[in-house]
């Protein structure tokens, strides 16, 4: 397959500037993350995407990119020869970590794990031999609580579907630990060394070994259990506590709890996304409640004691005589309890006062007696 261009793979003009060619790398970066994207071409965007920022962000490289085109970056040990050695080093992984910090609202990072776990990629590139491990898939589930659960917080467990190491083969994919043999392609060392003639002379580069896939082994007979994918599916239980006060749309993270890795990599991530339910009495904005009552003129002219409801339950609502329409009263610490924090916040109650629409002949006598004195 021919290269593309690095300007086109990034959407960028030729003289783009740097943090021009920064911020659509990040944009793309995100969009065709493999955790993220399960598009089967989303790897292969994401490499050559990764790749074009790599040498276009780089004043060095750039320039030679612009005079000699892809030849003018192999002597930098970028792109190279089309295979996998631009995929390996995650170097700059600490700016995919911040992009997605910011995906998932990082502040929630304290309840699961902590941070997207950094070794995501570390595994994917492959050392100078030996074992490809990749980094198992991340998950996501929404789960839907009660308007009650999010104000006060709540234990819940989650059934979900997910890739464990398989117990008979303990994830190396063999029947047998003697199915296991050292590739005669490339003798165990996972990689075929090529020379290549670039324009600053002969360059040796090492290609991942297409026998065995970088593994420097492969497997005779695959485990009948896994059929050699060295993972089975598993149907667990997840125990989670969400805390009071829990926004809702908030996404929460479990580290390992996603898939397991293959040929030793490291466990993906759990994303628990909340989805709080309504509530046809009360409406939350943070940790303070609002809620409405209707009143009578009478009660709303004259002042009245009324029981009202609250989210720790009944409560008298002191009405003041010559009490507005619309009126808001304010019950402090009768809200719920503060998101990470002490305390409550509070409650807040609009006065709607209904007018008689039909009054009785009784009423009507005394309302024009009041008219009258007005
Ligand atoms: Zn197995
Ligand atoms: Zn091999």
């Amino acid at each position: 397959m021919a290269k593309r261009d690095y300007y086109e793979v990034l959407g960028v003009g030729k003289t783009a500037s740097k943090a021009e060619i920064k911020k659509k790398y990040r944009q793309l970066a995100k969009e065709y993350h493999p955790d993220r994207n399960s598009a089967s071409d989303a790897e292969e965007k994401f490499k050559e995407v990764k790749e074009a920022y790599e040498v276009l962000s780089d004043d060095q490289k750039r320039t030679a990119y612009d005079q000699y085109g892809h030849a003018g970056t192999q002597g930098f040990g970028a792109g190279g020869n089309g295979g996998f050695s631009g995929f390996s080093g995650f170097e700059d992984m600490g700016n995919l970590n911040e992009i997605f910090e910011q995906f998932f609202g990082g502040g929630f990072s304290g309840f699961g794990g902590r941070g997207f776990s950094s070794q995501g990629f570390s595994g994917q590139g492959f050392g100078s031999r030996g074992q490809t491990s990749i980094r198992g898939a991340d998950l996501e589930v929404t789960l839907r609580i009660s308007f009650n659960h999010a104000v006060f917080g709540t234990e819940k467990t989650i059934l979900y579907k997910r890739k464990v190491v398989c117990d008979k083969c303990k994830g190396k994919g063999a029947e047998k630990e003697s199915d296991i043999e050292t590739c005669p392609t490339c003798k165990g060392s996972g990689q075929i060394v090529r020379v290549q003639r670039t324009f600053i002379g002969n360059i040796q580069t090492a290609a991942r070994c297409p026998e065995c896939q970088g593994n420097g082994s492969i497997i005779k007979t695959k485990c009948s259990k896994c059929r050699g994918d060295g993972r089975i599916e598993k149907e667990e239980d997840f125990s989670l506590k969400i805390p009071p006060g829990i926004p809702d749309g908030v996404t929460l993270r479990f580290r390992d709890r996603g898939n397991a890795g293959q040929g030793g990599g490291n466990y993906g991530d759990l994303f628990v996304n909340i989805e709080v339910e309504q509530s046809d009495e009360f409406e939350r904005r943070g940790n303070d409640i609002y809620s409405e009552i209707t009143i009578n003129p009478a009660q709303a002219v004259l002042g009245d004691i009324i029981a009202i409801n609250t989210v720790h339950g009944e409560t008298k609502l002191k009405i003041k005589s010559g009490t507005q329409p619309n009126h808001i009263f304010r019950l402090s610490g009768k809200g719920g309890p503060r998101f990470r924090g002490k305390g409550n916040g509070d409650h807040y109650i609009k006065i709607n006062v209904e007018i008689p629409k039909k009054p009785g002949r009784k009423e009507r006598k005394i309302w024009e007696k009041l008219r009258d004195s007005l």
